[in-house]
């Protein structure tokens, strides 16, 4: 298991402070954090010390870009709340429609868009690109082709 070596050290100083690494419940711990589960929670359910422990962990592990990438499962968590009593219902409505939206890497995709409009984005030259994180303007060619895939986000 040949790591890195700054970051077997720095593994190493980590797991001998941490008591999530040892813990034998660990792989549930971490799946419970990169499903969005609260850290007070997770504190509660595996008798941690404290919250610090598990964002330590979450730290050195890398945790935090895994649990963002996993956007669907928050939204899962919002909308599997929806029976119980803090959460409102435009939160739930919202949550919904932002989880239909959203593929498996966590990237958010209009339906209406998602047949193509990535390729049209990698055929874009880097001047056209720029053009449109700047001001949002599309190359014509690009709306001539993404035309019938927009229609539907015009008014009816
Ligand atoms: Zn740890």
């Amino acid at each position: 298991m040949p790591k890195h070596e700054s970051r077997a050290v720095n593994a190493g100083r980590h797991q001998r402070n941490c008591s999530i690494c040892g813990h034998k419940q660990r792989c549930e711990i971490e799946a419970d954090f990169v499903g969005w589960r609260s850290p007070t929670s997770i504190v509660e359910e595996y008798g941690l010390a404290d919250r610090s422990s598990v964002y330590r962990h979450a730290h050195a592990l890398s945790l935090f870009a895994k649990r963002q990438r996993n956007v669907r499962a928050a939204l899962e968590r919002i909308i599997g709340k929806s029976g119980e009593v803090d959460v409102t219902a435009s939160a739930v409505v919202a949550a919904i429609q932002a989880y239909s939206k959203i593929n498996a890497a966590g990237q958010w995709i209009d339906r209406s868009e998602q047949v193509n409009l990535n390729d049209l984005f990698e055929r874009m030259s880097n001047e056209e690109l720029e053009a449109y994180a700047q001001d949002g303007t599309l190359p014509r060619w690009f709306e001539a082709s993404a035309g019938t895939a927009t229609v539907e986000h015009s008014p009816a």
